[in-house]
């Protein structure tokens, strides 16, 4: 939904902006009716009470995002602990000071709302708590606040608020605060403010006159200046308070070029109801040239809707997202909680309709790792958007796309060629990891990853080479994936050396286990260069048959030849791999073997990392791994690895893994049930399914662990239903675990939908969409499944009876 045709045209007579046809200011009251407000346990998180060291956690996890604009879950009135913060996806600060790399800005609060009863603070600190909860309903995308108080005086009021950063309306926000003086008749006022920092980088816009309507939106225009980025940020507001006799508040505007405060204020009878109602619009100029202008008119336009068109908007909006990921859970109410939760984030985090822009490591829930985009995204996160929502992967992956020139730059810089994706990534592509940290302990610690942690350039090959296989999206492969596919085959065919050994080698690395720096011949980076150099040839070959305008466009631009694509096969083919054929083992990085041995277990029960146990530098002496590292490449390659090899390096890696990093449970608990070992699989299930909910790492404050989200969805459809995919369709190896009665989840895959059901005897299937899909089930029959049909296989004594129709 966007302001067009329709909406009212700005008039710009009296010298600012304003409406052209005043919106009269009983137009807001709706309320956001109670139906809303999901019932089922299910789909809500809720946090009782308030614990205030929790603060910053509850925080995170209570945040709203839509993938355009995020905002964490804090108090509207803010407490000793609270950091309030909103994000704007792509919007980067570049701070100039030495050492110092981009980081995501953090905005204005929107949601402060101050609230005095004759004068007196309402404020959770003071007076006795007599009820307060947090309420993240997960279906509709709302967070609620239910908050009863005792205030020193002995006036109890009643709260109940919620807010919302639309689906259906990205620059679109809703807050709703509504209060009941339960004992007492008396004035309330409400301040709202929408206030820069004043430590942040921001200016006032100059040429931006404030207004002082109270019938009318207000804007706040902010300038974020740092070297070389301007971006004009505009928020634009309106709010009104009304009471449930119908009587609307006084409303008085302060503006200037750091706030706008709205304080409305009335009498409130013993008994009734008063509701503020606020409206929000922002936008920036990387969207629109008038971002200032354009948020007004926004807000114009909206208005008449209220709060309850625009909140049933975007409830629908997450009703359809729902229908499309969905993964129910039958005989698990908190792992069930669970997958709605990291789905509920995975799908705010993602903007379909923006492809300058990717998700960072916390999204936009928090400010760790600075904003910054790692192969978490393609790895661990794309995978859900490309089989629940194909336009939210297309354009994650549009922003690889968008900076693959810095890719290049990178590449050159650093003597190679083709393409080499930094390890960590903005708004302009280049190359963000810090050269260097402090450590919990204090220590300046150097960070080699920027230049050694190369893997990602294959990972983002293989996000592609995954999405297009699954969607069959064409335009995308050919106009843009084809590309990437071909400059980071190029790029490992200079980044390593054919060696006297007649191997080619590729040192100097960091892979996944970042426990150990500057290794050789790291076995995941090795096998995914191969892998990429081998799909780059493909893609060359596609382009010729399929396309060949524009693979002779490429080739001439690229300067693609077949000497080189005949060689990119040549080095994967002697891509050094210490594999030994006895034991199937690959190790790890040479001389991994040799590395002294920790026994895990006699650190047990442990709740802090084993690096920051041993320390950094003694630790990377030692053979204990990070997280996922070889285990992670023979799941991604899994046809390529030998079934003994996948059992073998599991077996082998996984007792020396510490699980220093949110990406490792989901993968082990996804390995260990696709090996036949439900016991270890349910414990890594729980482990990766507490990361945020169970604060398992210590750090949900940063914001909630977004690749672990994404992971824990992988582990439910790519390990315990075994989805795999082929070319010519989907094969399910189902392995529940005891107490589960069914699993079932939608699956896209290209032109149709699957819905899939797995029950401990059977397994259910029914296709919706244009075309028919293959179905077949490990160690049992396969099926054509014509769309709007359902069909059944059960268990047998071994394997699985055919498929039956089911009329
Ligand atoms: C992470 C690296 C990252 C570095 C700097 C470390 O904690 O493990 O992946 O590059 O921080 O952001
Ligand atoms: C992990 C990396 C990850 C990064 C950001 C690090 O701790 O080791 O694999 O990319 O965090 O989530």
């Amino acid at each position: 939904m966007n302001p067009s045709a329709s909406q009212p045209q700005v008039d710009t007579r009296d010298g600012g902006l304003a409406y052209a046809q005043p919106v009269p200011s009983t137009t807001i009251p709706n309320e956001v009716p109670a139906l809303f407000r999901s019932t089922d346990p299910n789909w809500l998180l809720v946090e009782e009470g308030f614990t205030l060291a929790r603060e910053h956690e509850v925080e995170s996890l209570f945040a709203i995002a839509n993938g355009y604009v995020g905002n964490r879950g804090c108090l509207a009135e803010g407490s000793a602990l609270s950091a309030p913060a909103t994000f704007i996806a792509g919007v980067f600060e570049h701070p100039q000071t030495p050492g110092a790399v981009p980081q995501l800005m953090t905005l204005p609060d929107w949601t402060g709302v101050r609230i005095w009863i004759d004068d007196q603070a309402l404020s959770i600190e003071r007076g006795q708590v007599l009820e307060h909860r947090r309420v993240l309903d997960l279906r509709r995308g709302m967070l609620w606040r239910e908050w009863r108080h005792r205030d020193p005086h002995g006036r109890i009021t009643r709260i109940v608020a919620c807010r919302l950063a639309s689906l259906s309306d990205r620059h679109l926000l809703l807050h709703s605060v509504a209060l009941t003086a339960e004992n007492y008749s008396s004035v309330v006022r409400f301040e709202s403010s929408i206030e820069i920092d004043s430590g942040a980088m921001t200016f006032p816009a100059p040429d931006w006159k404030p207004r002082r309507s109270p019938e009318r939106p207000n804007v706040l225009p902010l300038v974020v200046c740092s070297p070389g980025v301007e971006v004009n940020i505009a928020f634009a507001v309106m709010g009104q308070l009304v009471a449930s006799t119908g009587t609307v508040g006084e409303r008085v505007i302060d503006a200037d070029e750091r706030r706008i405060v709205e304080r409305c204020e009335m009498n409130a009878e013993i008994g009734t109801e008063c509701h503020l109602h606020r409206l929000i619009s922002v936008y920036t100029s990387r969207e629109k040239p008038k971002p200032f202008e354009h948020a007004l008119t926004h807000l114009n336009w909206v208005l008449p809707q209220g709060i309850s068109g625009a909140a049933s908007a975007h409830a629908s909006e997450w009703q359809a997202r729902w229908e499309t990921a969905d993964v129910e859970i039958v005989g698990d109410d908190f792992l069930q909680r669970a997958l709605r939760f990291a789905e509920y984030h995975l799908i705010s985090a993602a903007n379909p309709e923006d492809g300058r822009v990717s998700i960072g490591a916390r999204a936009l829930t928090g400010s760790a790792y600075k904003g910054h985009v790692f192969w978490d995204t393609e790895i661990y996160m794309l995978p859900f958007f490309t089989f629940t929502h194909p336009p939210s992967a297309r354009a994650l992956l549009e922003y690889r796309y968008h900076t693959l020139d810095a890719a290049r730059a990178k590449a050159r810089a650093a003597g190679f060629r083709g393409a080499m994706y930094p390890w960590e990534s903005a708004d302009t592509g280049e190359e963000t990891t810090p050269k260097a940290i402090i450590t919990p302990g204090g220590e300046v610690m150097r960070v080699l990853n920027g230049e050694m942690e190369v893997h990602i350039s294959a990972d983002i090959a293989y996000g592609i080479w995954q999405y297009w296989s699954v969607t069959g999206d064409e335009e995308f492969f050919s106009q843009c994936g084809a590309e990437i596919m071909l400059e980071t085959a190029r790029f490992w065919g200079s980044r390593g050396t054919i060696e006297p050994d007649g191997r080619y080698h590729i040192r100097h690395v960091i892979g996944p286990d970042e426990y150990h720096e500057d290794v050789d011949d790291n076995a995941y980076t090795n096998l995914m260069a191969a892998w990429n150099l081998r799909r780059g040839a493909e893609t060359a070959l596609l382009l010729q048959g399929r396309w060949p305008e524009r693979w002779r466009e490429l080739a001439g631009r690229l300067q693609v030849t077949d000497d080189e694509l005949k060689t990119w096969h040549k080095l994967a083919d002697s891509m050094f791999a210490a594999f030994d054929q006895q034991t199937s083992l690959f190790e790890q990085f040479q001389g991994y073997f040799a590395k002294e041995p920790v026994n895990l277990k006699s650190y047990e029960p442990r709740s802090v990392a084993m690096d920051v146990i041993l320390g950094h530098e003694p630790i990377q002496r030692t053979n204990i791994v990070k997280q996922a590292d070889v285990v992670m490449a023979t799941y991604l390659l899994w046809d390529e690895v030998a079934p003994e090899a996948r059992a073998a390096n599991f077996r082998y890696y996984e007792p020396r893994t510490g699980h220093g990093s949110s990406l490792s449970p989901s993968i082990h608990a996804l390995m260990a049930t696709r090996l036949g070992d439900g016991h270890l699989a349910q414990q890594y299930l729980k482990q990766a399914s507490e990361i945020d909910l169970g604060n398992n790492m210590g750090n949900a404050a940063g914001g909630v662990h977004a690749a672990a989200l994404g992971g824990l969805w992988q582990a439910m459809v790519f390990g315990f239903a075994g989805v795999r995919t082929h070319q010519d369709g989907i094969c399910l190896a189902p392995n529940l675990l005891s107490h589960w009665r069914r699993l079932s989840f939608p699956l896209q895959w290209r032109k149709s939908r699957l819905q899939i059901a797995i029950e401990p005897s059977a397994v259910r299937i029914a296709v919706e969409g244009a075309e028919p899909v293959r179905v077949r089930l490990d160690g049992g029959a396969e099926v054509m499944a014509a769309p709007r049909q359902e069909y059944v296989a059960e268990r047998a004594q071994a394997g699985w009876n055919p498929w039956r129709m089911l009329h």
